[in-house]
Formats: structure tokens, sequence, C-alpha cells
């Protein structure tokens, strides 16, 4: 019998099962792929304290990145530039098998190729290189990313919005210093540019709808030989519950990624953590109910709800905001300020505090009254 089971080394995975097994609990991970990391499912952009968070070497990154570039298809451009590493660039292959490593060196047990295909009274079945087993848990974590298989297992809602992305590496001279955005690529999201080794770039976009038409007019204007291609969902907006039947949703699987940017791992890190402390908690207990298990909610809503409330704001408004909303957005923080602003409280995970700051600066107001004066109220009341 193990205490926790984990299913999904993913980021978030990894990183629940080695505090876990940090805090003396037997922890067993199940993922169904026979590699960890892949096929990459990433653009691979994490501010300095995600890396951190992740608890690795600095094996995975292939770049420092230190500021961006905001280019509106209206001809405006707003480049701002921290003077520090702010991001890093990283081959998520390497990141997530680093971790994964990790947790097996805290104690964790891993069985790959080994898909979790049922769930009965703290009982996991799973077909794999094993043939079918039951393992007996007392909690589990879902880490099992956007599809979550477990949340369906269990019969629970899933997170309200699915975005889908495309990105390919792409022969393309930029300031290697910069990752550019392109908000008029998607216009319900945005797409980028992201340097990876000289001359080349990751290139990719998100969105609600029409992603592969918006792709191929977006990427034309870059070199044509794609070396490496990435397909991938991102859940926004929360499930319902995170937690229940015994188990707790972490990452992907509870729909976590920022809504501002679809980076999930920072986030799907910290819950990692939370739900590794919360059973803890509940394995010391005995318990495994469902208010036993709400601690978990709690922690990760008290660490960074907040950031997604706002960030979900702001992406429900975003199909509002039109190329030309952009480019005077883009005109008015062309400002040494403004930029000051954005430099001194740009926090790509906690990215709340800017806006706020932004929003509020008289500078912004025309175009906010533009935009629409109650819909961007209501993204920092
Ligand atoms: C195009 C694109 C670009 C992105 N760019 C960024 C970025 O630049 N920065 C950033 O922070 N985030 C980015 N993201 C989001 C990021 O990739 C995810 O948020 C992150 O991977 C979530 O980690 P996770 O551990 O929750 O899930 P995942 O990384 O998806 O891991 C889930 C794991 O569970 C396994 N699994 C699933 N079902 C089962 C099962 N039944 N049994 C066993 N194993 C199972 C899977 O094989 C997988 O290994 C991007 C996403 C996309 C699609």
């Amino acid at each position: 019998m193990y205490d926790v089971v984990v299913v999904g080394a993913g980021p978030a995975g990894s990183a629940a099962a080695r505090r876990c097994a940090g805090y003396g609990l037997k922890t067993l991970i199940v993922e169904e792929h026979a590699t960890i990391g892949y096929p990459i499912q990433c653009a691979g952009l994490l501010s300095v304290a995600a890396l951190e968070e992740c608890g690795v070497s600095g094996d995975a990154v292939v770049r420092e990145v230190s500021g961006a570039s905001i280019i509106s298809s209206m001809g405006s451009v707003l480049t701002f530039d921290a003077g520090v590493p702010k991001a890093y660039v990283v081959d998520r292959g390497v990141l997530d098998r680093e971790m994964a490593q990790r947790a097996v060196e805290a104690g964790a047990d891993i069985r790959l190729k080994t898909y979790a295909c049922g769930i009965s009274d703290g009982v996991l079945r799973t077909k794999g290189v094993r043939g079918t087993e039951e393992i007996r848990y007392r909690m589990l974590i879902a880490a099992d990313g956007p599809r979550s298989p477990v949340s369906r297992m269990l019969g629970l809602a899933r997170p309200p919005v699915h975005l889908s992305g495309v990105q390919a590496e792409v022969p393309y001279e930029m300031d290697g210093r910069h990752v550019e955005i392109y908000p008029d690529a998607s216009p319900d999201f945005f797409g980028w540019a992201i340097p990876v080794e000289d001359g080349r770039a990751r290139i990719g976009l998100c969105g609600t709808c029409d992603v592969p038409s918006r792709f191929a007019a977006f990427s034309a204007q870059f070199g044509p030989s794609c070396m490496h291609q990435v397909t991938g969902t991102i859940p926004l907006g929360q499930m319902p519950r995170t937690y229940g039947h015994r188990t707790l949703f972490i990452g992907d699987a509870a729909g976590l990624a920022k809504p501002t940017s679809g980076g999930g791992v920072y986030t799907g890190v910290r819950s990692g953590c939370h739900a590794a402390d919360t059973a803890m908690e509940c394995c010391g207990n005995d318990r495994f109910d469902d208010a036993a298990l709400e601690g978990y909610e709690s922690r990760w809503k008290k660490d960074f709800g907040r950031e997604l409330d706002i960030g979900m704001r702001f992406f429900r408004i975003r199909p509002r905001v039109s190329p030309q909303h952009l480019d005077e957005v883009c005109r008015t923080l062309n400002t040494p300020g403004m930029k000051d602003i954005i430099v001194r409280y740009g926090d790509m995970d906690r990215p709340g505090t800017v806006l706020k700051h932004l929003l509020k600066n008289p500078a912004m107001f025309r175009v906010i009254y533009s935009i629409g004066r109650s819909e961007i109220g209501r993204i920092v009341n």
C-alpha cells in the first residue's frame, strides 16, 4: 500500500512526489510514457522564480532573457529590458527528466509506460509494461495534465476554457535577450517568438479557435524549415473543485495555468508542493474526507488564486481589445516612465501587480475609456 500515488510525471507531479517522499511518505509516480518530458508541449519560457521552484540544476537552460518586444500589426513596437535575467528559455525534456530524477532520489518509486485506467475504493488500476496491476493507495495526486483522465474517471467537472497551442522551431534572427510578443497573431490570446540557439526561434501561438489557420498566417513571415513542432492544450479557469474522492488535482489537471500567458509550470509546481503538504497532514491524521482535503484548495488559492482570478478577467476581455487598441497601448507605454513601471513591477508569475500600476496611471485613461472603462476596472478591483 502506498501513502501517495501521483499520476503523471510532469513538473507538477514530480514536484509533489519529491516533497511527499521527502516527508517520508511512501510515494509512487505512474507515467504513461516510456520517456519523461516527451512529447514536449511547451514553449519553455520560465521566469527565474519558476525555475527556482523546480529545484533543479541549470542543465535545462538554453538562454537567459532580460526583456521583451510587443509588436503590433499596425506598426508600433514596445521594447523593454530589465538589464538582468528575468526568464530562462529551457528544454522541457531535460527539465522534466531532472525533476523526476530528483523525486526518485528523494525516495519515490516510479513506473514508466504505465497508464492509470481505473479507480475504485482506494485502488488505482494501471496497464503497462508490467501488465494490468491494482495499486492500493491512501491518497491520490492527479498530475495527469490537460486531459486529466483521473478527473474523468471520478466524474469531476473540468475547467471551463481550453486553449489550443501550436509552435514550430524555425530559422529566425532575433535579439537573443528578448522574447517577441505578437498580440494580433491570435485575437483572443497572442503569438510569440522565443530565441533559442543563434539564428533559431520557437514561434507559436495559442487561441480558443481557428488555431491552425492563425498559425499558418503567422508563421508565413518566418523561415520555412521547421525542426521541431509542438501542439498542445492548456485548460484555464480551474476545475470548480480541485479535490475529492481522496484525490488532489494539481497543475494542468486542475486548470491552474496563468490565463494571461498560458504558463503553467510555476503554478503547477507550487500546487504540487501545496498538495504534498496536505497529503502529509491527511496521512498523519489518517483522515481523507473532503473536509481534510479542502486545506489543499485553501492553500493554493491563498498563494496564487487572486492572480488567476485577475488573469481570467483579463482573458475574458481580451477578444474585445482590437489591433487599434493594442497599437494605442504600445504607443502609450512607450515612454521611459511607463517602461520603468513595467520593469520595476513586472513579474511573469504574478502579473496582477504591474497591471494594477499601469491601469491606474493617468496616461492609460484614454485607452482604457476606448476599450471599456467598466471591463478594465473589473480586472484589478
Ligand atoms: C504550446 C504550449 C506552450 C506552452 N508554453 C509554456 C511556457 O512557455 N511556460 C510555461 O510555464 N508553461 C507553458 N505551457 C504550459 C505547460 O506546458 C503546462 O502548464 C505544464 O506542462 C503543466 O505541467 P503538469 O505537470 O501539470 O502537466 P504535464 O506537463 O502535462 O504532465 C502530465 C503528465 O501526466 C501523464 N499522464 C497523463 N495521463 C496519464 C495517465 N492516465 N496515466 C499515467 N500518466 C498520465 C502525461 O504523460 C504527462 O507526462 C505551454 C503549453 C502549450 C500547449
